[in-house]
């Protein structure tokens, strides 16, 4: 198990021990898989954005070309002929992706992009009936996530503000408490059929405990969903073990895969052969056997497979598997224990400024937050957030007051962190 307090105990605020924590860090060397974005006098930047977009592996283009040598050479027989056939490319993410994301490969499959699995799980995991068709959504849920609810409200026919049941810090709090949302499903849990949350929180960081909620959900009949877009990859959300119905993400945040590359998915195993759910269907869900047999009636694939509709976007797919082949080789679990230390170091730091208009309203607790940290600075605006780009510091700004910083463990140094401190404070100052 990891002893976070141990290793607070030996941070120390100078650019020595950032150097040395670096050389001695295992996972150091995958830095220089990256391509690091550079100033215009050719200096890397310190880029601690991977919550919004994951940096390029110095591989991607190689897979990529890879595969466009194959349609070059091969055209259309690539679906069978390529060094890595197009046909079932998907399968060759499965494995690398189960592990991150704690899954049974059968349970995950990666396709579309993440707001579209969503209303896809929603087709099937958001059943409604008279009496009990609400959704329960975190209050600060990303706007993509509560669009795609509010709609499916409406296209079932209820109303969008009724039905929306919002889990919501309290009065001057900035996190949500669980006790609040079994205050919820205790009021209004006969009449809520999904509880939709993500599992960290874009704007505030909190990790909310999967398998507690899914808990919750389950005693009250509802179906439990999460969006992992900004935990996969610097979290494990352990999802089979969580006993979650479904669950969605991106994979170009921490997972490195490039602007709007293709999303992933999580069906629990219990749903794999559930003929009883909803589903839009396409020919990528068929039985692979008689797929191309064209006329049969649509014989479902079991598992995540058999929510597939569309041939996917090799292109993507291939720069996935570039971005994942380095998940595997570091060990998750490892990227995890770095990232644990890492985003402590930063914590440490910011306190160390002892500034008493920073706030962090991410948790203190490691168990309850990824790699971000949401840094609320009173009085502050995004002349601030400016002052940094010039720095050389690419981070995330949220109106009114909230830095967001993430640093990503497969990429990101203690330099990395050190030195964002240095450039803030002296900005404040
Ligand atoms: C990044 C993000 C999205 C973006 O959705 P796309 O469909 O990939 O454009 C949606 N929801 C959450 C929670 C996100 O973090």
């Amino acid at each position: 198990m990891f002893e976070f307090k141990t290793i607070t105990l030996m941070y120390e605020n100078n650019l020595d021990f950032a150097i040395k924590t670096d050389k001695e860090d295992p996972l150091n060397k995958y830095r220089n898989e990256f391509l690091i974005p550079t100033n215009n006098k050719g200096e890397e930047l310190v880029y601690l954005c991977g919550n919004s977009l994951g940096l390029q592996p110095k591989k991607t283009s190689e897979y990529i070309q890879q595969e466009l040598n194959d349609w070059a050479k091969l055209g259309v027989e690539g679906h069978t002929d390529a060094k890595h056939p197009w046909l079932p490319y998907h399968e060759f993410l499965t494995n690398s992706m189960s592990k991150i994301v704690g899954a049974k490969p059968s349970e995950v499959v990666i396709m579309n992009s993440l707001t579209t699995n969503l209303h896809l799980m929603m087709v099937s995991f958001y059943q409604p009936t008279r009496n009990k068709y609400k959704i329960v959504v975190e209050s600060d849920a990303f706007p993509s996530d509560k669009y795609a609810m509010e709609s499916q409200l409406k296209f079932h026919g209820y109303c969008e503000k009724e039905g929306l049941i919002q889990w919501k810090p309290r009065e001057g709090e900035a996190l949500c408490r669980i006790e609040d949302l079994e205050q919820i499903m205790q009021e209004q849990g006969d009449e809520i059929a999904l509880i939709m949350i993500g599992c960290t929180n874009y704007y505030s960081g909190q990790l909310y405990p999967l398998k507690k909620i899914t808990q919750i959900g389950h005693k009250y009949n509802c179906l439990v969903g999460f969006d992992l877009a900004h935990g996969v990859g610097n979290i494990q959300p352990n999802l089979h073990e969580s006993g979650a119905d479904f669950a969605v993400w991106c994979t170009y945040k921490y997972l490195n895969s490039g602007p709007g590359s293709l999303g992933g998915c999580f069906v629990h195993e219990r749903h794999a052969n559930n003929t009883k759910l909803n589903r839009f269907a396409g020919w990528w869900g068929h039985n692979k056997e008689t797929r191309f047999n064209m006329r049969h009636e649509f014989d479902v694939l079991p598992g995540a497979e058999g929510w597939q509709l569309s041939n996917p976007a090799i292109l993507s797919m291939a720069a996935i598997r570039a971005s994942l082949d380095l998940f595997n080789t570091a060990g998750f679990s490892n990227l995890v224990t770095k990232s644990k230390s890492l985003t402590g170091f930063l914590e440490y730091l910011i306190e160390d400024l002892k500034n008493p208009k920073i706030n962090i309203i991410t948790p203190k607790n490691p168990q309850e937050r990824g790699c971000q940290l949401s840094i609320q600075v009173k009085d502050a605006n995004r002349q601030l957030h400016t002052l940094l780009t010039q720095s050389g510091v690419i981070s995330d700004w949220r109106e009114p007051d909230v830095i967001r910083v993430a640093p990503a463990p497969l990429y990101n140094s203690y330099q990395d962190v050190y030195k964002f401190i240095q450039r803030l404070k002296k900005i404040l100052n």
